[in-house]
Protein backbone atom coordinates (compact mmCIF):
# COMPACT_ATOMS: atom_id res chain seq x y z
CA UNK A 1 0.00 0.00 0.00
CA UNK A 2 1.16 3.97 -0.12
CA UNK A 3 2.59 3.52 3.58
CA UNK A 4 4.56 0.41 2.58
CA UNK A 5 5.71 2.33 -0.60
CA UNK A 6 6.79 5.00 0.50
CA UNK A 7 8.57 3.20 2.86
CA UNK A 8 10.73 1.50 0.65
CA UNK A 9 11.35 4.54 -1.12
CA UNK A 10 13.04 5.73 1.52
CA UNK A 11 15.09 2.77 1.82
CA UNK A 12 15.77 2.74 -2.15
CA UNK A 13 17.01 6.75 -1.17
CA UNK A 14 19.49 5.14 1.30
CA UNK A 15 21.53 3.26 -1.36
CA UNK A 16 22.26 6.43 -3.13
CA UNK A 17 25.86 6.49 -2.74
CA UNK A 18 26.47 9.88 -1.59
CA UNK A 19 23.61 11.05 0.36
CA UNK A 20 24.09 11.11 3.86
CA UNK A 21 22.59 8.31 6.12
CA UNK A 22 20.33 10.16 8.46
CA UNK A 23 16.88 7.91 7.40
CA UNK A 24 15.81 5.27 9.29
CA UNK A 25 12.25 4.45 9.52
CA UNK A 26 10.53 4.06 13.27
CA UNK A 27 9.11 0.48 12.57
CA UNK A 28 12.63 -0.79 10.79
CA UNK A 29 14.55 0.93 14.10
CA UNK A 30 12.07 -0.88 16.49
CA UNK A 31 12.28 -3.94 14.61
CA UNK A 32 16.03 -4.15 14.68
CA UNK A 33 16.32 -3.26 18.15
CA UNK A 34 13.59 -6.45 18.83
CA UNK A 35 16.82 -8.99 17.72
CA UNK A 36 18.59 -8.48 21.14
CA UNK A 37 19.77 -9.33 24.43
CA UNK A 38 18.17 -8.12 27.57
CA UNK A 39 19.59 -4.45 28.15
CA UNK A 40 18.18 -3.18 31.27
CA UNK A 41 21.68 -2.08 33.34
CA UNK A 42 21.90 1.59 32.59
CA UNK A 43 18.54 2.48 33.15
CA UNK A 44 16.12 3.73 36.55
CA UNK A 45 12.69 2.97 36.77
CA UNK A 46 9.99 6.20 36.79
CA UNK A 47 6.59 5.49 38.40
CA UNK A 48 3.90 8.09 37.38
CA UNK A 49 0.79 8.03 39.52
CA UNK A 50 -1.85 9.68 37.55
CA UNK A 51 -3.50 9.91 40.54
CA UNK A 52 -5.87 6.93 40.37
CA UNK A 53 -4.38 4.20 41.72
CA UNK A 54 -4.63 2.67 44.86
CA UNK A 55 -2.98 3.68 48.27
CA UNK A 56 -1.39 0.90 48.90
CA UNK A 57 2.75 0.85 48.11
CA UNK A 58 3.39 0.07 44.94
CA UNK A 59 5.67 -3.29 45.87
CA UNK A 60 8.20 -4.86 43.51
CA UNK A 61 9.25 -8.43 43.27
CA UNK A 62 13.09 -9.75 42.85
CA UNK A 63 11.94 -13.17 41.55
CA UNK A 64 9.62 -14.69 39.72
CA UNK A 65 8.53 -17.30 42.30
CA UNK A 66 6.93 -14.25 44.16
CA UNK A 67 4.89 -13.81 41.71
CA UNK A 68 2.60 -16.89 42.35
CA UNK A 69 2.37 -18.24 38.84
CA UNK A 70 1.22 -21.89 38.14
CA UNK A 71 4.20 -24.53 38.03
CA UNK A 72 4.09 -24.69 34.57
CA UNK A 73 4.32 -21.40 33.61
CA UNK A 74 7.80 -20.72 35.98
CA UNK A 75 9.01 -23.37 34.21
CA UNK A 76 7.89 -22.10 30.71
CA UNK A 77 10.46 -18.76 32.26
CA UNK A 78 12.96 -21.01 33.39
CA UNK A 79 12.70 -22.47 30.62
CA UNK A 80 13.32 -19.17 28.46
CA UNK A 81 17.01 -18.54 30.65
CA UNK A 82 15.28 -16.05 32.31
CA UNK A 83 16.34 -16.17 36.43
CA UNK A 84 15.51 -12.84 37.61
CA UNK A 85 12.85 -10.20 36.70
CA UNK A 86 14.40 -6.92 34.47
CA UNK A 87 13.72 -3.87 36.20
CA UNK A 88 10.82 -3.04 34.25
CA UNK A 89 8.80 -6.61 35.20
CA UNK A 90 9.88 -6.11 39.18
CA UNK A 91 7.31 -3.32 39.36
CA UNK A 92 5.25 -4.07 36.40
CA UNK A 93 4.49 -7.70 36.58
CA UNK A 94 3.13 -7.84 40.25
CA UNK A 95 0.81 -4.63 39.26
CA UNK A 96 0.11 -6.64 35.53
CA UNK A 97 -0.84 -9.93 37.68
CA UNK A 98 -2.88 -8.40 40.71
CA UNK A 99 -7.04 -8.41 41.12
CA UNK A 100 -8.11 -6.52 40.37
CA UNK A 101 -6.47 -6.18 36.86
CA UNK A 102 -4.81 -3.30 36.85
CA UNK A 103 -4.49 -1.46 33.37
CA UNK A 104 -1.12 0.04 32.63
CA UNK A 105 1.33 2.16 30.21
CA UNK A 106 5.11 0.96 30.23
CA UNK A 107 7.32 3.12 28.45
CA UNK A 108 11.04 1.61 27.89
CA UNK A 109 13.58 1.00 25.49
CA UNK A 110 13.95 -1.90 23.39
CA UNK A 111 15.39 -4.97 24.75
CA UNK A 112 13.86 -3.97 28.79
CA UNK A 113 11.47 -6.67 28.74
CA UNK A 114 8.25 -5.59 27.61
CA UNK A 115 7.63 -8.39 25.86
CA UNK A 116 8.16 -10.96 27.87
CA UNK A 117 6.52 -8.70 30.77
CA UNK A 118 2.98 -8.44 28.64
CA UNK A 119 3.05 -12.27 27.38
CA UNK A 120 3.39 -13.52 30.87
CA UNK A 121 0.53 -11.37 32.14
CA UNK A 122 -1.39 -12.61 29.32
CA UNK A 123 -0.55 -16.40 29.73
CA UNK A 124 -1.69 -16.16 33.54
CA UNK A 125 -4.88 -15.14 32.87
CA UNK A 126 -5.76 -17.58 30.00
CA UNK A 127 -8.78 -19.99 31.21
CA UNK A 128 -8.36 -23.59 29.34
CA UNK A 129 -11.94 -24.12 30.00
CA UNK A 130 -13.01 -21.05 27.92
CA UNK A 131 -13.30 -21.64 23.91
CA UNK A 132 -12.61 -18.26 22.89
CA UNK A 133 -10.77 -15.75 22.25
CA UNK A 134 -9.57 -14.20 25.42
CA UNK A 135 -6.07 -11.91 24.39
CA UNK A 136 -5.69 -9.63 21.44
CA UNK A 137 -2.42 -8.22 21.13
CA UNK A 138 -2.10 -5.61 18.32
CA UNK A 139 1.39 -4.91 16.98
CA UNK A 140 2.10 -2.58 13.83
CA UNK A 141 3.78 -4.98 11.68
CA UNK A 142 3.44 -8.29 10.86
CA UNK A 143 7.19 -9.33 11.79
CA UNK A 144 6.83 -7.89 14.90
CA UNK A 145 3.48 -9.84 15.77
CA UNK A 146 5.68 -12.97 14.67
CA UNK A 147 8.33 -12.30 17.35
CA UNK A 148 5.49 -11.95 19.87
CA UNK A 149 3.96 -15.04 18.80
CA UNK A 150 7.34 -16.79 19.29
CA UNK A 151 7.97 -15.23 22.46
CA UNK A 152 4.73 -16.39 24.12
CA UNK A 153 5.06 -19.96 22.13
CA UNK A 154 8.01 -20.57 24.40
CA UNK A 155 6.92 -19.25 27.89
CA UNK A 156 3.77 -21.68 27.10
CA UNK A 157 5.92 -24.51 26.19
CA UNK A 158 3.85 -26.30 29.54
CA UNK A 159 0.86 -25.17 28.76
CA UNK A 160 -0.21 -27.18 26.25
CA UNK A 161 -3.70 -25.51 26.13
CA UNK A 162 -2.25 -22.29 24.39
CA UNK A 163 -2.99 -21.89 20.70
CA UNK A 164 -1.98 -18.33 19.24
CA UNK A 165 -3.56 -17.39 15.95
CA UNK A 166 -2.11 -14.79 14.07
CA UNK A 167 -4.49 -12.20 12.12
CA UNK A 168 -2.22 -10.73 9.53
CA UNK A 169 -2.35 -9.93 5.80
CA UNK A 170 1.27 -12.48 5.11
CA UNK A 171 -0.88 -15.46 3.03
CA UNK A 172 1.38 -18.03 4.03
CA UNK A 173 0.51 -17.50 7.96
CA UNK A 174 -3.00 -16.74 7.75
CA UNK A 175 -3.32 -19.95 5.49
CA UNK A 176 -2.75 -21.89 8.66
CA UNK A 177 -5.71 -20.11 10.28
CA UNK A 178 -8.80 -22.30 10.23
CA UNK A 179 -12.02 -20.36 10.40
CA UNK A 180 -15.33 -20.09 9.50
CA UNK A 181 -16.95 -16.88 8.64
CA UNK A 182 -19.45 -16.29 11.69
CA UNK A 183 -18.00 -18.94 14.09
CA UNK A 184 -16.30 -17.60 17.02
CA UNK A 185 -12.20 -18.37 16.72
CA UNK A 186 -11.47 -21.21 19.28
CA UNK A 187 -8.14 -19.78 19.86
CA UNK A 188 -7.33 -18.27 23.04
CA UNK A 189 -4.51 -15.97 22.19
CA UNK A 190 -4.70 -13.39 18.62
CA UNK A 191 -1.87 -11.44 17.78
CA UNK A 192 -2.76 -9.08 14.53
CA UNK A 193 -1.97 -5.75 12.68
CA UNK A 194 -5.05 -3.63 12.83
CA UNK A 195 -6.29 -4.16 9.75
CA UNK A 196 -6.66 -7.62 10.26
CA UNK A 197 -7.50 -7.73 13.55
CA UNK A 198 -10.42 -5.31 12.60
CA UNK A 199 -11.76 -7.87 9.71
CA UNK A 200 -11.39 -10.86 12.17
CA UNK A 201 -13.66 -8.81 14.31
CA UNK A 202 -16.81 -7.03 11.99
CA UNK A 203 -16.20 -8.56 8.79
CA UNK A 204 -15.14 -12.11 10.01
CA UNK A 205 -17.38 -11.77 13.62
CA UNK A 206 -14.90 -14.38 14.73
CA UNK A 207 -13.75 -12.42 17.52
CA UNK A 208 -16.09 -11.18 20.02
CA UNK A 209 -14.35 -8.06 21.70
CA UNK A 210 -17.13 -8.02 24.33
CA UNK A 211 -15.16 -11.33 25.80
CA UNK A 212 -11.87 -10.38 25.92
CA UNK A 213 -10.37 -10.32 28.80
CA UNK A 214 -6.71 -9.03 27.62
CA UNK A 215 -5.95 -6.46 24.96
CA UNK A 216 -2.30 -5.29 24.64
CA UNK A 217 -1.53 -2.29 22.27
CA UNK A 218 2.55 -3.19 21.80
CA UNK A 219 4.72 -0.39 19.81
CA UNK A 220 2.45 2.14 20.36
CA UNK A 221 4.53 4.73 19.23
CA UNK A 222 5.63 2.94 15.56
CA UNK A 223 1.51 2.48 15.83
CA UNK A 224 0.68 5.69 15.98
CA UNK A 225 3.11 6.88 12.57
CA UNK A 226 1.55 4.62 10.84
CA UNK A 227 -1.78 6.17 8.88
CA UNK A 228 -4.96 4.86 10.19
CA UNK A 229 -3.55 2.48 13.33
CA UNK A 230 -5.11 4.58 15.82
CA UNK A 231 -8.29 5.06 14.93
CA UNK A 232 -8.58 1.34 14.81
CA UNK A 233 -7.15 0.78 18.18
CA UNK A 234 -9.60 3.59 19.65
CA UNK A 235 -12.89 1.95 17.26
CA UNK A 236 -11.48 -1.89 18.82
CA UNK A 237 -10.90 -0.50 22.73
CA UNK A 238 -14.65 0.91 22.14
CA UNK A 239 -15.79 -2.32 21.42
CA UNK A 240 -14.31 -4.39 24.59
CA UNK A 241 -16.20 -4.52 27.75
CA UNK A 242 -14.88 -2.57 31.07
CA UNK A 243 -13.14 -5.18 32.84
CA UNK A 244 -10.55 -6.09 29.72
CA UNK A 245 -7.46 -5.37 31.11
CA UNK A 246 -5.69 -2.94 28.51
CA UNK A 247 -2.22 -2.31 28.33
CA UNK A 248 0.33 -0.22 26.19
CA UNK A 249 3.93 -0.20 25.42
CA UNK A 250 6.37 2.12 24.03
CA UNK A 251 9.63 2.64 23.34
CA UNK A 252 9.88 6.03 22.89
CA UNK A 253 7.99 8.53 25.30
CA UNK A 254 6.62 11.84 23.77
CA UNK A 255 3.07 13.68 24.12
CA UNK A 256 1.41 11.97 20.80
CA UNK A 257 2.12 8.60 22.33
CA UNK A 258 0.70 9.55 25.73
CA UNK A 259 -2.54 11.39 24.75
CA UNK A 260 -2.96 7.71 22.54
CA UNK A 261 -2.26 6.17 25.10
CA UNK A 262 -4.42 7.87 27.38
CA UNK A 263 -7.34 7.81 25.27
CA UNK A 264 -7.49 3.89 25.02
CA UNK A 265 -6.49 3.10 28.92
CA UNK A 266 -8.63 3.89 31.60
CA UNK A 267 -6.91 4.62 34.81
CA UNK A 268 -3.91 3.22 33.97
CA UNK A 269 -0.29 2.81 35.69
CA UNK A 270 2.52 4.07 34.52
CA UNK A 271 5.95 3.33 34.21
CA UNK A 272 9.02 5.09 32.36
CA UNK A 273 12.27 3.45 32.50
CA UNK A 274 15.07 5.97 31.95
CA UNK A 275 18.06 5.74 30.86
CA UNK A 276 20.82 7.00 33.37
CA UNK A 277 21.76 10.38 32.95
CA UNK A 278 25.06 10.25 30.88
CA UNK A 279 27.99 12.12 32.70
CA UNK A 280 31.06 13.35 30.40
CA UNK A 281 33.44 13.23 33.73
CA UNK A 282 34.71 10.01 33.21
CA UNK A 283 35.34 10.34 29.30
CA UNK A 284 38.47 11.76 28.10
CA UNK A 285 37.69 13.63 24.74
CA UNK A 286 40.78 14.25 22.36
CA UNK A 287 41.19 15.90 18.82
CA UNK A 288 43.84 14.84 16.51
CA UNK A 289 44.24 17.79 13.36
CA UNK A 290 44.13 15.90 10.27
CA UNK A 291 43.69 17.58 6.81
CA UNK A 292 42.41 14.30 4.65
CA UNK A 293 41.06 11.18 4.84
CA UNK A 294 44.67 9.55 4.46
CA UNK A 295 46.16 11.49 7.51
CA UNK A 296 42.91 10.14 9.17
CA UNK A 297 43.52 7.16 8.31
CA UNK A 298 47.21 7.45 9.82
CA UNK A 299 45.36 8.62 12.84
CA UNK A 300 43.39 5.79 13.23
CA UNK A 301 46.70 3.70 13.14
CA UNK A 302 48.47 5.53 15.42
CA UNK A 303 45.40 5.41 18.30
CA UNK A 304 44.86 1.51 17.84
CA UNK A 305 48.36 1.01 18.11
CA UNK A 306 48.95 3.09 21.28
CA UNK A 307 46.03 2.03 23.49
CA UNK A 308 44.76 -1.55 24.58
CA UNK A 309 41.26 -0.88 23.33
CA UNK A 310 38.40 -3.26 24.76
CA UNK A 311 36.09 -2.41 21.66
CA UNK A 312 35.55 0.61 19.33
CA UNK A 313 33.10 2.40 17.96
CA UNK A 314 33.96 4.37 14.60
CA UNK A 315 31.31 7.10 13.55
CA UNK A 316 30.91 8.28 9.90
CA UNK A 317 28.94 10.49 7.68
CA UNK A 318 28.56 9.09 4.58
CA UNK A 319 28.57 5.39 3.42
CA UNK A 320 31.53 5.74 1.15
CA UNK A 321 33.51 6.54 3.99
CA UNK A 322 32.78 3.91 6.42
CA UNK A 323 32.97 1.68 3.47
CA UNK A 324 36.58 2.68 2.40
CA UNK A 325 37.41 2.94 6.42
CA UNK A 326 36.27 -1.10 7.03
CA UNK A 327 37.65 -1.84 3.82
CA UNK A 328 41.62 -0.61 4.49
CA UNK A 329 41.31 -1.88 8.24
CA UNK A 330 40.38 -5.64 7.33
CA UNK A 331 42.79 -5.73 4.57
CA UNK A 332 45.51 -4.46 7.70
CA UNK A 333 44.11 -7.48 9.54
CA UNK A 334 42.10 -5.63 11.80
CA UNK A 335 38.99 -7.56 13.17
CA UNK A 336 36.08 -4.77 11.87
CA UNK A 337 32.53 -4.71 10.67
CA UNK A 338 30.60 -2.60 9.04
CA UNK A 339 26.97 -1.35 9.85
CA UNK A 340 25.47 0.32 6.85
CA UNK A 341 21.97 0.82 5.64
CA UNK A 342 22.50 -1.64 2.63
CA UNK A 343 22.26 -4.42 5.32
CA UNK A 344 19.07 -5.97 5.76
CA UNK A 345 17.28 -5.51 9.53
CA UNK A 346 18.42 -8.65 10.49
CA UNK A 347 21.57 -8.95 8.92
CA UNK A 348 22.01 -5.35 11.15
CA UNK A 349 20.87 -6.85 14.24
CA UNK A 350 23.43 -10.16 13.43
CA UNK A 351 26.25 -7.49 13.23
CA UNK A 352 25.38 -6.00 16.46
CA UNK A 353 24.92 -8.65 18.49
CA UNK A 354 28.14 -10.33 17.43
CA UNK A 355 29.78 -6.68 18.74
CA UNK A 356 27.99 -7.31 21.88
CA UNK A 357 29.31 -10.93 22.32
CA UNK A 358 32.57 -9.44 21.85
CA UNK A 359 32.75 -11.63 18.29
CA UNK A 360 34.81 -8.31 16.90
CA UNK A 361 36.61 -5.52 18.41
CA UNK A 362 35.71 -2.56 15.94
CA UNK A 363 32.36 -1.43 14.45
CA UNK A 364 31.87 1.27 12.08
CA UNK A 365 28.81 3.09 11.53
CA UNK A 366 27.13 5.33 9.36
CA UNK A 367 24.60 8.13 10.78
CA UNK A 368 21.91 5.58 9.79
CA UNK A 369 22.75 3.17 12.51
CA UNK A 370 24.32 5.18 14.92
CA UNK A 371 20.60 6.68 16.41
CA UNK A 372 18.36 4.43 18.52
CA UNK A 373 20.80 1.10 19.08
CA UNK A 374 21.69 0.41 22.22
CA UNK A 375 25.29 0.00 21.86
CA UNK A 376 27.01 0.42 25.51
CA UNK A 377 30.33 -0.12 27.13
CA UNK A 378 32.38 0.37 24.81
CA UNK A 379 36.26 1.88 25.56
CA UNK A 380 36.52 4.03 22.70
CA UNK A 381 34.64 6.46 20.52
CA UNK A 382 36.23 7.90 17.17
CA UNK A 383 34.79 10.98 15.07
CA UNK A 384 36.08 10.14 11.85
CA UNK A 385 33.54 12.40 10.82
CA UNK A 386 31.98 14.90 12.84
CA UNK A 387 28.93 15.27 13.75
CA UNK A 388 26.68 17.85 11.92
CA UNK A 389 23.27 19.05 11.94
CA UNK A 390 21.23 18.03 8.63
CA UNK A 391 19.26 20.23 6.86
CA UNK A 392 16.08 18.59 6.03
CA UNK A 393 15.44 21.94 2.98
CA UNK A 394 18.71 21.69 1.69
CA UNK A 395 19.40 18.58 1.76
CA UNK A 396 23.03 18.69 3.05
CA UNK A 397 24.48 19.16 6.22
CA UNK A 398 24.96 22.36 8.02
CA UNK A 399 27.84 24.22 9.43
CA UNK A 400 27.09 23.49 12.92
CA UNK A 401 27.51 20.71 15.69
CA UNK A 402 24.62 18.24 16.46
CA UNK A 403 24.89 18.36 19.99
CA UNK A 404 22.71 15.22 20.69
CA UNK A 405 24.62 13.08 18.41
CA UNK A 406 27.72 13.97 19.88
CA UNK A 407 26.44 13.42 23.57
CA UNK A 408 25.09 10.16 22.36
CA UNK A 409 28.10 8.55 20.21
CA UNK A 410 30.50 9.12 23.15
CA UNK A 411 28.39 8.70 25.91
CA UNK A 412 28.60 4.83 25.10
CA UNK A 413 32.16 5.07 26.27
CA UNK A 414 33.21 4.51 30.20
CA UNK A 415 29.98 3.52 31.17
CA UNK A 416 30.26 1.78 34.83
CA UNK A 417 32.62 4.31 35.60
CA UNK A 418 35.53 3.19 33.75
CA UNK A 419 37.48 5.76 31.54
CA UNK A 420 36.48 5.90 28.11
CA UNK A 421 38.55 7.37 25.34
CA UNK A 422 37.04 10.06 22.28
CA UNK A 423 38.88 10.42 19.61
CA UNK A 424 37.52 13.40 16.85
CA UNK A 425 39.28 13.50 13.93
CA UNK A 426 39.41 17.33 12.42
CA UNK A 427 40.02 18.82 9.55
CA UNK A 428 41.38 22.40 10.05
CA UNK A 429 38.10 24.28 9.00
CA UNK A 430 36.53 21.81 11.40
CA UNK A 431 38.08 23.19 14.39
CA UNK A 432 35.46 26.44 15.11
CA UNK A 433 32.73 23.28 15.64
CA UNK A 434 35.17 21.30 18.20
CA UNK A 435 35.44 24.79 20.10
CA UNK A 436 31.22 24.78 19.94
CA UNK A 437 31.26 21.53 21.43
CA UNK A 438 33.59 22.33 24.37
CA UNK A 439 31.40 25.36 24.98
CA UNK A 440 28.52 23.50 25.54
CA UNK A 441 29.47 20.92 27.40
CA UNK A 442 31.89 22.71 29.11
CA UNK A 443 34.49 19.92 28.67
CA UNK A 444 37.87 20.10 27.50
CA UNK A 445 38.89 18.59 24.19
CA UNK A 446 42.68 18.39 24.46
CA UNK A 447 44.99 17.49 21.46
CA UNK A 448 45.96 13.95 21.23
CA UNK A 449 49.64 12.86 21.46
CA UNK A 450 50.50 9.75 23.06
CA UNK A 451 51.59 10.63 26.59
CA UNK A 452 47.98 11.29 27.34
CA UNK A 453 47.48 7.48 27.21
CA UNK A 454 50.67 6.35 29.15
CA UNK A 455 49.55 8.94 31.87
CA UNK A 456 46.67 6.65 32.23
CA UNK A 457 48.08 3.40 32.31
P1 LIG B 1 11.21 -5.43 24.82
O1 LIG B 1 9.84 -5.92 24.55
O2 LIG B 1 11.26 -4.34 25.85
O3 LIG B 1 11.98 -5.06 23.58
P2 LIG B 1 11.80 -8.19 25.37
O4 LIG B 1 10.75 -8.66 26.29
O5 LIG B 1 11.70 -8.57 23.93
O6 LIG B 1 12.02 -6.61 25.50
O7 LIG B 1 13.19 -8.67 25.98
C1 LIG B 1 14.42 -8.42 25.31
C2 LIG B 1 15.31 -9.65 25.40
O8 LIG B 1 15.60 -9.95 26.74
C3 LIG B 1 14.66 -10.92 24.83
O9 LIG B 1 15.69 -11.65 24.21
C4 LIG B 1 14.12 -11.62 26.06
O10 LIG B 1 14.09 -13.02 25.84
C5 LIG B 1 15.13 -11.23 27.12
N1 LIG B 1 14.52 -11.11 28.45
C6 LIG B 1 13.35 -10.51 28.80
N2 LIG B 1 13.14 -10.59 30.12
C7 LIG B 1 14.20 -11.22 30.64
C8 LIG B 1 14.59 -11.63 31.98
N3 LIG B 1 13.83 -11.36 33.03
N4 LIG B 1 15.76 -12.26 32.12
C9 LIG B 1 16.55 -12.53 31.05
N5 LIG B 1 16.25 -12.20 29.78
C10 LIG B 1 15.09 -11.55 29.58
Amino acid sequence: TSNSQQQSNTFNEMLYEDRPEIVMTIDQLSLLNKHSNLRDINYSLIHEDDGSSPQSPLHSVKTFEELKLEPQLLNGIYYMGFRRPSRIQERALPQLLAYPPRNMIAQSQNGTGKTAAFSLATLSRMDPNLDYVQALILSPTFELALQIGKVIENMAKFLPHIKIAYAVRDPTISKRNEYTKGKELNVPIVIGTPGTVEDWCRKMKIIDLKKLRMFVVDEADVMISLPGFSQICFNLKSAMGKDCQTMLFSATYSDEVMDFAKRIIENPVIFRLKREEQSLSNIRQFYIKCNNDEEKYEAVKTIYSSITIGQAMIFCRYKHTAHALALRMINDKHCVELLSSELSVEQRAAVINRFRDGKFRVLVVTNVCARGIDIDDISLVLNFEFPLIYDETKRCFADKPDYDTYLHRIGRAGRFGRIGHTFNLITPSEMPLLEQIENYFQKPIMEFSEKHIVDDD
